[in-house]
């Protein structure tokens, strides 16, 4: 099954549009994959130009993963990190917490936001942030592939999950490669150049490619130095609604983080109280 999803262009800030996958009205979900989006390049004139104000989320993990330049994270747990392209930060929000992030350096920005939402067994847990300074890697004959989250052929990547996941940066060599999947986990593409072909369908970036379950390999050709996303997971059992920066069950849950953020009793804030904050939009 290849479902083609267009692309929607969306606001992360005022002024910084970014190209949203996930979710889309045809595809909610890859296993807990549940948002996603990719900004840039954009070439950045001032060092702190890219700036995402301190805001909260609950029952998700955000995952970055730089392409191009470079984001400071800043959290209500004290955390401040830089992340570089290789890198991956993933952060747990469990039952809440508030983060910033911004550009650090002038220059070209290029990457990916990723959310993963947390089970019902994990999401009231606290909140927590992970670094990973590099991510496993691995030579296929057709491409090179970065673990990002997950596990690829034994190669093994650290980073704790909630529930099966995997999800791989390919960077293309120019000749046909094959990937190895499990039919137990739904898979999505994502092209992020021209060129690329699964089978001898050409592949666009303006496109999510959703390829369903009972996959065992994929054929890939992926042009020399061109990149690919792919992602996927065990379907994800539970029913989640999504509001703004929260993941959670109910209405009710959502319209009280809303209010919680924005009468200033959110379970956490950040240490620098004089920072402006985002305001949570109210449900309709
Ligand atoms: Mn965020």
């Amino acid at each position: 099954m290849l479902k083609t999803i267009s692309l929607r262009k969306a606001f992360l800030v005022p002024g910084f549009p970014v190209v949203r996958a996930l979710p889309t009205a045809s595809c909610r979900m890859v296993g807990a994959w549940c948002f996603l989006d990719y900004f840039g390049p954009r070439d950045l004139e001032t060092s702190n130009e890219f700036y995402i104000k301190p805001h909260p989320h609950i029952g998700l993990q955000t995952f970055t993963w730089m392409l191009k330049g470079s984001l400071l994270h800043k959290d209500s747990l004290g955390n401040e990190q830089i992340i570089h392209p290789g890198q991956v930060n993933l952060m747990s929000s469990g039952n809440g917490i508030v983060h910033s992030e911004q550009s650090c350096t002038p220059g070209i920005l290029e990457g990916l936001q990723l959310w993963i939402a947390l089970p019902e067994s994990t999401r009231h847990q606290p909140p927590e942030f992970n670094h990973l300074a590099a991510t496993p890697y691995l030579e296929e004959k057709g491409c090179f592939i970065h673990v990002m989250v997950g596990e690829y052929d034994g190669i093994v990547n650290p980073l704790t999950l909630n529930s099966p996941l995997i999800g791989l940066y390919i960077v293309g060599k120019g000749v046909k490669t094959r990937l190895r999947l499990r039919p137990d986990f739904e898979y999505a593409l994502m092209p992020l150049d021209e060129g690329s072909c699964l089978d001898d369908v050409p592949l666009t970036p303006s496109n999510f490619y959703y390829l369903g379950t009972q996959l065992r390999s994929l054929n890939l050709n992926i042009p020399q130095d061109k990149r690919m996303i792919l992602l996927g997971g065990e379907p994800f059992n539970e029913k989640i609604i999504m509001w703004w920066n929260f993941v959670a069950r109910t209405k009710d849950e959502l319209r009280e983080a809303v209010a919680a953020w924005n009468e200033r009793r959110f379970i956490s804030e950040m240490n620098d109280e004089h920072e402006e904050r985002m305001q949570a939009p109210l449900l309709p």
